[in-house]
């Protein structure tokens, strides 16, 4: 790690560090059904200060991406679309486009008077507003009613709203604004619409006009997908996936999100457990491993994903995220977020128990991770679709920190929970044991606008 402020880990340090490991994983390998040499290789490779933090629209995250590609050639995999045989492109990588909006312009009269830019936002996916009295629905937020909710259940709805927020809630005015300044990223423009937030102890909209223009820009971005064709049910998917994308660098320049747990340490995952039953050769089941982009960023790559293919033949989802440091369980065990939304769990835990081992409940509900991460997209679709991590999230000093780097990881427990999974999932590999399908209706949508 070169130069940051808040770790100064040299170069010595880390080249001890990793000696340690190898001899350590070289003692143990006799053991071992997953090489930890491999495991560290590829942490540390996907971790490192030159990736710049693989933030998504950056050069550096396509080098990532080209990373995992060649490993997923070189352990044998096959490309999704030769897999598929809709085309004859057999690349690893998944390339789409998503559309950025960037707010350019907004000017807002309210009763008669002009609203300064500090008390306005704008979240719209629409290139040019122009609305007077009656063009766009109407909404007080008064003191007393609750912010978010309101903003949450028309973001839901859709639509065009013009929104009066009384000036008790101007702190959480100035979050949304910061958020909506920042712009939208859509994969469609399928929904139109856009909220206007005016900071304002108005209690009545007699007249108003509203003038507002975005810039809207396609972007590329890539995820990487590399199938193990089935031997027996080939029709059958069992998804092994993580996000390979992170935060990028500190606004000043100076300073990397490594990103190694999240979510590297999920990557590193995906990218062993893939070697390991490539190597094993006798999946019954179709194995597919993916690596998504743009998870940070509102969970783009997975929702691309779940379009290119009939989730109806998607087994499970093992999502692996944030597995770097050892659980409130002990160092090796993990947990699952939604585990009563399927029986997923309880047919893991039977493979387990010979350990004297258990995939546990997610400790955090209050956090909300179900919806949290890319498990949540193919849920919606009634795939049994569960994140699986490690992370202490109540307590994690590093999470979304410049110090999320590979010297805060504990690679020794992180390497028993790769194992762990695949020892867990191995009568889903087997086509032996099918998880209930998680029901639709329980999981919330989307936002259509923001
Ligand atoms: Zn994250």
């Amino acid at each position: 790690m070169m130069m940051k402020f808040n770790n100064n880990l040299s170069n010595f340090k880390l080249k001890s560090l990793l000696a340690t490991l190898t001899i350590f994983s070289s003692f143990y390998s006799m053991a071992e059904i997953i090489p930890s040499e491999q495991v560290i290789k590829d942490i540390t490779y996907l971790a490192a200060d030159d990736l710049k933090g693989r933030a998504s629209f950056s050069p550096e995250i396509d080098q990532a991406a080209n990373y995992i590609a060649k490993r997923f050639a070189d352990i044998g995999l096959q490309p999704l679309q030769t897999h598929l045989s809709t085309t004859n492109n057999s690349s690893f990588l998944q390339r789409f486009t998503v559309n950025q909006i960037l707010p350019e312009a907004l000017s807002v009269m309210l009763n008669t008077k002009e609203i300064s830019q500090e008390h306005l936002a704008i979240a719209t996916t629409i290139e040019q507003l122009s609305w007077q009295l009656g063009n766009a629905q109407s909404h007080i937020v008064g003191k007393d009613d609750d912010m978010r909710k309101i903003l949450s259940e028309l973001n839901q709805q859709g639509g065009q709203h013009l929104v009066i927020i009384n000036n008790a809630h101007a702190k959480t005015f100035k979050a949304y604004q910061g958020y909506f300044n920042r712009g939208l990223t859509k994969l469609s423009l399928e929904h139109l619409g856009a909220i206007v937030m005016v900071l304002s102890d108005e209690s009545e909209i007699k007249t108003y006009s509203v003038n507002a223009s975005a810039k809207i820009t396609e972007q590329s971005l890539t995820n990487v997908v590399g199938v193990l064709p089935g031997t027996k049910n080939p029709k059958d998917i069992v998804l092994y996936s993580s996000h390979y994308d992170h935060l990028g660098i500190t606004k000043d320049g100076k300073q990397i999100y490594n990103g190694a747990d999240d979510d590297a340490s999920g990557t590193t995952a995906v990218l062993n457990l893939a070697q390991y039953y490539a190597n094993k050769g006798d999946n019954k089941r179709t194995l597919m491993f993916s690596a998504f982009t743009a998870e940070e960023i509102g969970g783009f790559g997975s929702k691309y994903f779940s379009q290119q293919l009939n989730p109806d033949n998607v087994v499970a989802m093992i999502n692996i995220e944030m597995i770097g440091k050892p659980s409130k369980f002990g160092s090796g065990t993990v947990w699952m977020t939604g585990m009563e939304r399927s029986n997923l769990g309880t047919l893991l835990n039977e493979k387990l128990a010979a350990l004297n081992t258990q995939i546990h409940q997610d400790p955090y509900p209050e956090q909300g991770l179900f919806y949290r991460s890319d498990n949540a997209t193919l849920a919606r679709l009634g795939v049994p679709a569960h994140s699986f991590s490690s992370t202490q999230l109540d307590k994690d000093q590093h999470y979304h920190q410049v110090t999320d780097d590979i010297s805060s990881l504990d690679l020794s427990s992180m390497h028993k929970v790769i194992e762990s999974l695949a020892t867990a999932t191995q009568s889903l590999v087997d086509g032996t044991v099918t998880p209930t399908r998680i029901d639709k209706a329980q999981v919330r949508a989307n936002g259509k606008i923001f």
